[in-house]
């Protein structure tokens, strides 16, 4: 079998995700045969170095031995049970862990199976908890301009990339939008905290405004992922905190893409001292292995759903996945590492590489900034330095960058004319110093007229 004859079949028959499929009439589509450590390999031999961590999920590397492992031991016991009514040994001991180690004051788990699900139960729940208290009127979301939070209609009316989003407006909830904290837009000589903090007034006017209709505020602490890597400094976070308390809004914390290490520390709302009313994570959760999220909350949220079944203030919302065993032997397993290795201090040494074998590329004359938060970096690529005039989107320059590291043996997938680096923790210095020439050679390309 090669590359060639399944990419055909494929075509005949899959419908990719976020791909305009046409595309793939000029750009090949790459049948993995197998995945090792942070290097995947297609059906004829190339290998490529998984630079953004198959969509952010994968942790400790492809095939991982040990998280492969507990999946194995897991299959021999049961593969799956409805958790309704029923329950098992993996869910409890992840539901343990997890309320251990997120921010202190969350102790329940809602499982779900994708990050946007989890999404969707943090803002049903969080609607739900103020129609029970008896506060009809609070049936709004507040959330930053340029946020993702996933794709269904719940999470997609909370984010804000037009590209995602515009087609489905008739759709869509309506929500209220503040300014984002992005540190992108920071005045000269201003710092990231300075900046930050003039974007809360935007949050603080919206709070005060529209404290008795908003059920919740949500936020994705400190990157804007999908929002082509957009970072902010924690002092945001700390004053959000505040706020919602101050004018009773739940703070919803979205770590499904920056939680388990992502950002230097486990979750990113450490760095503020915050702990959010509700949390959701995903992704990295399973080490990158099976669809996995959690939403977590407090014993506040809980005891206003917990009644007499008549009252009718039960939480009815369900997947038929939800908890999976199998999934969360993967989670224990990866939970495990993070217990027995230093990852997180490991990860910084790694991202202090980064950081080193990129500093030169903020010196390019189309590269408007280098931006790094933990283990994310991410280069913006603009038409022109001074002002910082990006290019037009429909010269796709981003994607002669995918192309060119794919030639060269690395997956840079951008966010439009952002190349960014989120790579699986097992990435090894010299591995990073490849990807930093890649990306200099493809920027290079991407950028002669
Ligand atoms: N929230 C954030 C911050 C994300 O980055 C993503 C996925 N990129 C989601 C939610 C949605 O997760 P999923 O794709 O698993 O539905």
């Amino acid at each position: 079998m090669d590359n060639n004859t399944l990419a055909q079949r494929d075509l005949k028959v899959i419908w990719h995700p976020c791909t305009q499929m046409q595309d793939h009439e000029s750009l090949p589509l790459i049948p993995i045969r197998r995945g090792h450590g942070a290097w995947l390999e297609d059906f004829n031999g190339n290998r490529y170095l998984d630079a953004i961590s198959s969509w952010w999920v994968n942790l400790f590397g492809h095939t991982n031995p040990r998280i492969s492992a507990a999946i194995q031991a897991q299959l021999h016991n049961l593969e799956h049970v409805i958790l309704a009514g029923f329950t098992h040994e993996p869910i409890i001991e992840l539901s343990e862990k997890l309320t251990r180690i997120t921010p202190a004051g969350l102790t329940r788990c809602s499982f779900a199976d994708s990050g946007s699900a989890a999404v969707e139960i943090a803002l049903k729940m969080s609607f739900h908890y103020w129609q029970n208290q008896g506060r009809k009127n609070k049936t709004r979301f507040i959330s930053l301009t340029n946020s993702y939070h996933g794709e269904t209609l719940g999470a997609l009316s909370v984010g804000d990339v037009a590209l995602y989003k515009d087609t489905y407006q008739a759709l869509l909830l309506d929500t209220i939008h503040v300014k984002s904290p992005d540190c992108y837009h920071r005045e000269a000589g201003e710092s990231w905290a300075d900046c930050s903090l003039r974007a809360f007034a935007d949050m603080e006017r919206a709070l005060a405004r529209h404290a008795e209709e908003a059920c919740a505020v949500i936020i994705e602490p400190l990157v804007q992922c999908a929002g082509a890597m957009r970072m902010y400094d924690p002092v945001y976070l700390a004053r959000l905190r505040e706020a919602c308390d101050k004018y009773q809004v739940h703070l919803i914390a979205d770590e499904i893409a920056v939680g388990f290490g992502r950002t230097g520390t486990m979750f990113a709302c450490e760095q503020a001292g915050i702990t959010p009313d509700f949390l959701c994570i995903g992704k990295g959760l399973t080490g990158g292995y099976l669809p996995l999220s959690v939403c977590l909350t407090n014993d506040d949220v809980y005891a206003a759903f917990y009644d007499t079944y008549a009252t009718r203030k039960a939480f009815l919302h369900s997947h038929s996945y939800t908890g999976n065993p199998l999934a969360c032997a993967a989670a224990l397993a990866t939970l495990d590492i993070f217990n027995e290795n230093d990852v997180i201090g490991e990860n910084k040494i790694l991202s202090e590489h980064m950081r080193r074998a990129c500093a030169h590329i903020s010196e390019h004359p189309h590269v408007a900034e280098v931006r790094q938060t933990g283990m994310i970096l991410a280069i913006e690529m603009v038409k022109e330095k001074n002002g910082r005039k990006p290019y037009p989107w429909q010269e796709r320059r981003g994607l002669a960058v995918f192309r060119h590291a794919l030639d060269h043996g690395a997956i840079l997938r951008p966010l439009g004319d952002v190349i960014y680096f989120m790579p699986p923790y097992v990435i090894r210095p010299e591995e990073i110093e490849q990807l930093a020439k890649i990306a200099w050679e493809g920027i290079n390309i991407a950028t002669k007229e």
